[in-house]
């Protein structure tokens, strides 16, 4: 060491340097200071690793969790090389599949291995006195599931969980209730609680909209939220109706081919856009059954033209091809002919072909009914059928009575209500007749027993045909139920109506029959025509 040249200025220790104005001691301490930095880890005052940023104690990490690693060579920090220890002592349980200490005694994982809780006691059953399984106030699991009070409670519950219940919530419940059975309804309130704690706007329409279910049927939960929305003023009805209206001429103008497909969707909007102004200038528009129809002729058309004439354009088309197309339904013609000289022109006018090979053609059928009767041996039969054979559905002997002796449509008899019913006079309102039709004690003990088949559904649905599907509602059946009642009997609805009609009309005078039946002259004069089904005609027996 070198002369001592002053004190430390820090801690007064001999200083040898003549620059210097500390000892060796705290010039080397300063030079360590100077290199460490606070770790970014441990917060403490370290000399920090180049790649890491931290001290050499944090940089190592373990590799599961990130937490340090204390020992030189370690993967892992403490807690997880003995989580990886347990682990590994673990196997499958062969009951549950998941890992576990198998127990010695069971063989299975710990939660197996534990003795279940017994079973409580079977107890007697306030319902239906069984010794059955407890599931809920005294009742065993059947007597529990058919309680009517539980779409009550569940309503209840729901109430409680909702924040802002609705005040019509009470209301529904009751609803739905009274028209359905236990089950259902409570399915009901619990399909109507999932909507009402779902992130949308909770007023009745949008409720409607959103219980709506995709496809044909918008499902039972929105038939009967519509029926209760509807019914105290809360909703408007769905466009129900209109979808299936569309998806029946979607899937008609989906069948046309390819290249013919175009001009019959024009002709279609076209079709759609007088409808829709039709409505609103309060004029008559054409049904949706006249453009589906329409649509179908066209249709059959096209596929006609692609398979059998090798046509794929409009402007082909000839007289030819369309007298073939005829011909291929005679008895069709006229509607088919009609369609066709509406579409045409439609064309022509649009220049999607030049000539209209309808022009031509006449529609020369004579006009007057054509159509099949019943014989009287057929007409005894069915009214024996209907009288007296109690298997016989109620509604097809009603239909079919009413149909036979008064000459009812189906859509008179399916749009019959309650009040339609005459009980003092025996006499009913059909459709647009002007006048009561006194029943026959036959009809009206057909009647009555379709009355009581009512009663059987406890319903509060004004029409006196109600079935499975519109007993919790107030819409009459539908006319697919109607096109299909009579079926039992082999004979469709219209050729039995006008065997009536055709009778009446050539017996009496056929204003008399347009009168009483609502009808207008010209369609009971259609009745009056020279060509008559022989058996219809009559004839010397008498029934
Ligand atoms: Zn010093
Ligand atoms: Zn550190
Ligand atoms: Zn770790
Ligand atoms: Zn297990
Ligand atoms: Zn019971």
């Amino acid at each position: 060491m070198g002369k001592r040249q002053r004190d430390c200025v820090t801690c007064g220790a001999p200083v040898g340097f003549l620059d210097r104005e500390h000892c060796c001691r705290c010039w080397r301490r300063m030079k360590e200071d100077a290199a460490r930095s606070p770790c970014r880890s441990c917060g403490l005052q370290r000399v920090l690793q180049q790649d890491t940023g931290r001290c050499v104690l944090c940089s190592r990490i373990c590799e599961q969790c990130g937490h340090p690693v204390r020992a030189k060579d370690g993967r892992l920090c403490r807690d997880c090389r003995n989580k990886a220890r347990r682990l590994a002592a673990q196997q499958p349980c062969p009951r549950c599949g998941r890992p576990g200490y198998l127990r010695e005694p069971t063989g299975w994982c710990g939660s197996c291995s534990r003795p279940r809780p017994a079973k409580k006691p079977p107890r007697i059953c306030r319902e239906c006195g069984q010794l059955r399984r407890h599931a809920g106030l005294g009742l065993c699991s059947p007597c529990w599931q058919k309680h009517p009070g539980r779409p009550f409670i569940r309503g209840d519950h729901l109430r409680e969980q909702l924040a802002e219940p609705p005040w019509w919530l009470d209301d529904f419940v009751a609803h739905v209730a009274k028209r359905h059975c236990v089950s259902r309804a409570c399915g009901f309130v619990t399909d109507l609680g999932r909507l009402l704690g779902d992130e949308h706007p909770n007023s009745p329409q949008a409720l409607l909209e959103r219980s709506r279910r995709p496809g044909r049927s918008m499902g039972s939960f929105a038939r009967a939220l519509e029926d209760f929305f509807t019914r105290h003023g809360l909703a408007l009805p769905t466009d129900q109706s209109d979808r299936l209206a569309a998806g029946r001429r979607r899937r008609r103008l989906d069948a046309v081919p390819d290249p013919l497909r175009l001009a019959v969707t024009a002709f279609d909007a076209s079709r759609m856009r007088a409808q829709e102004r039709a409505r609103r200038a309060g004029t008559r528009p054409r049904s949706n059954h006249t453009l589906e129809t329409a649509l179908s002729i066209l249709r059959d058309l096209a596929l006609f033209l692609a398979a059998e004439r090798g046509k794929d354009g409009w402007e082909l088309v000839d007289v030819q091809d369309i007298e073939a197309f005829l011909n291929t339904l005679p008895r069709a013609r006229k509607r088919r002919l009609t369609v066709l000289r509406q579409f045409f022109r439609f064309a022509r006018a649009q220049h999607l072909v030049l000539v209209d090979p309808t022009r031509g053609l006449a529609g020369d059928e004579a006009r007057g009914f054509r159509g099949a009767t019943l014989t009287l041996d057929q007409q005894r039969g069915l009214f024996r059928r209907w009288t007296t054979d109690e298997s016989v559905h109620p509604h097809e002997a009603l239909v079919g009575m009413l149909a036979l002796l008064h000459g009812a449509s189906s859509t008179e008899t399916r749009l019959l209500q309650i009040d339609d019913v005459d009980e003092t006079t025996q006499s009913l309102r059909l459709g647009k007749r002007p006048r009561p039709v006194p029943m026959d004690p036959a009809s009206w003990a057909v009647l009555q027993r379709c009355l009581a088949h009512r009663d059987g559904w406890r319903t509060d649905n004004p029409h006196v045909m109600v079935t499975k599907g519109t007993k919790a509602g107030r819409s009459p059946a539908s006319t697919a139920y109607l096109s299909h009642v009579l079926d039992p009997c082999g004979f469709p609805p219209r050729m039995i109506r006008s065997t009536r009609l055709l009778d009446l009309v050539n017996v009496m005078d056929p204003k008399l029959v347009a009168a009483a039946f609502g009808m207008t002259a010209e369609s009971t004069l259609i009745y009056l025509a020279d060509r008559v089904d022989p058996g219809a005609l009559p004839g010397p027996e008498t029934p």
